[in-house]
């Protein structure tokens, strides 16, 4: 996959994309990541890449120019290409926009600063609109950031261990068991006897119960599009949480198989 991030501030970019998951990722040609300084397609003497905004009010607008010279100059990779502007106002990313997101053979990221971007330019170029959540940030390039990461760890090959990115939070409506390693007794607090005993099949049904748990606990939201097998149903009524799941998720609501 190729993903070319648009920005006025590209140094932003250097130390993130050259750590970790990410650089193993680039260094073994899973993910190819593109850089552009938006300002290098300003055609005043001064690069100015803002202007006043009509109609007056505080702060400065992107101009619509240089932000379309600099996506027009970015090379096209087959046409399974997406091209995202990071918004506030966009839609919520998500581990399943993310999943979408990985789909596709490009993705070219945009990051707006000052009060935004000229909706002309958003109009004419942009496919979607994505916000990382409910808050204001000075610019696009964390945002851009984030989607980058969630992204290239699903691409195939990008993770160590080929099944993890599976398991994580939100793959399967539930937020990931708790996680323990040596010590087997740090301080006074041990680790429950199931993921020590080497039984594989008891370590599972633990860490799916505790799963389960603690989505509960902390997002039962997300259950609602959770579906069940006949031994999940089984082992969440042992364990007394199969009727929690449905007080917190009416009947008709989840997607429980039986
Ligand atoms: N005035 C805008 C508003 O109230 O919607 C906020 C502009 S913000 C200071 C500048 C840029 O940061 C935006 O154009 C966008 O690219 C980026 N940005 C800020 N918050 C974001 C978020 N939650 N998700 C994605 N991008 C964001």
């Amino acid at each position: 996959m190729r993903i070319d991030l648009l920005s006025i501030f590209p140094d932003f970019f250097t130390t993130p994309l050259d750590e970790g998951i990410i650089r193993r990722a680039r260094q073994a040609r899973i993910i190819d990541i593109g850089i552009h300084n938006i300002r290098d397609y300003a055609e005043d003497r001064h690069q100015m890449t803002d202007d006043r905004p009509y109609g007056g009010g505080e702060g400065m607008v992107m101009k619509p120019e240089p932000l379309s010279a600099c996506l027009r100059a970015v090379p096209r990779h087959g046409k399974r290409c997406r091209v995202i502007l990071l918004s506030p106002r966009g839609v919520p990313f998500s581990q399943e926009q993310a999943q979408r997101y990985a789909g596709y053979g490009q993705l070219i990221l945009i990051c707006g600063r000052y009060e935004g971007v000229d909706e002309r330019f958003t109009e004419r170029f942009v496919d979607e609109e994505c916000s990382i959540g409910d808050y204001v940030l000075s610019g696009g390039e964390l945002a851009a950031l984030v989607v980058t990461d969630a992204v290239c760890r699903l691409l195939p090959g990008a993770l160590g261990c080929a099944d993890s990115a599976e398991r994580d939070s939100f793959s399967r409506s539930l937020l990931k068991h708790h996680q323990y390693t040596r010590p087997p007794v740090f301080e006074d607090m041990a680790v429950p006897a199931d993921l020590l005993s080497g039984d594989h099949a008891a370590v599972a049904r633990h860490r799916f119960v505790e799963s389960v748990r603690l989505t509960l606990e902390r997002r039962p939201d997300l259950l609602s599009g959770l579906s069940l097998s006949k031994d999940e149903r089984k082992l969440l009524k042992e364990n007394g949480l199969l009727c929690r799941i449905e007080q917190a998720v009416p009947a008709r609501q989840a997607g429980h198989r039986a």
